[in-house]
């Protein structure tokens, strides 16, 4: 990457508050994507992307596929601070819901989102209920694609995943590499060693 493109890239990405050190991705200027598996009153996976100075946020009941013939429902939910993307562990009851949460996997992603021939910039991808990202993680790799199913705000979205070299429809993570990516944990082992501890 050229210096004019990284501060081009730079400019365009500024947000108006300076991030923190340890929020801020290894790998640079790179938006980051966390999945934590969360054990609410239901279990599902939260997806979260860095967009702007935010994480938003769907809740995905059966979690991501590497499967480009699935279509995940994703449930919109509120913005979380880009802090949370470092939180695993038991959160109190009027908190997200309460429950157990777990870093199932993150990374860094690239904004692919098109639209009339042109990148589109995240934000405005998000306003317009589609977006294509490209995942760097751990367990994820590859295009994601992410529809909003209406035309309103609160509508459900569907996450699918692009027919691309990292599409495998045997792989099945979500019950093959059950793991944190943080910790090595399982959600039982979680809330059982942070349950009733001084937090
Ligand atoms: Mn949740």
């Amino acid at each position: 990457m050229s210096t004019r493109d990284r501060d081009s890239r730079r400019d365009f990405d500024r947000s108006p508050e300076p991030r923190g050190g340890a929020v801020r991705s290894a790998s640079g200027d790179a938006p980051r994507f966390v999945i934590q598996k969360h054990d609410a009153s239901t279990l599902h996976y939260d997806f979260r992307l860095e967009i702007g100075d935010v994480l938003k946020s769907w809740a995905v009941p059966k979690g991501p596929s590497t499967d480009p013939r699935d279509k995940r429902l994703a449930i919109p939910t509120e913005d979380h601070p880009l802090e949370y993307a470092e939180f695993e562990g038991v959160i109190p009851e009027d908190q997200y819901g309460g429950g157990t949460v777990m870093i199932w996997d993150r990374g860094t992603f690239r904004n692919i989102t098109e639209k009339d021939g042109e990148r589109q910039p995240l934000e405005a991808a998000w306003e317009n209920g589609h977006l294509l990202v490209e995942l760097r993680g751990e367990k994820l790799s590859g295009g994601y694609a992410l529809h909003r199913t209406g035309s309103k705000q609160d509508a459900n979205w569907l996450l699918i995943k692009v027919e691309d070299e990292a599409a495998d429809a045997r792989r099945n993570p979500v019950s093959s590499e059950p793991k944190s990516v943080e910790s090595g944990r399982t959600i039982e082992q979680i809330a059982r060693e942070e349950d009733g501890s001084d937090r």
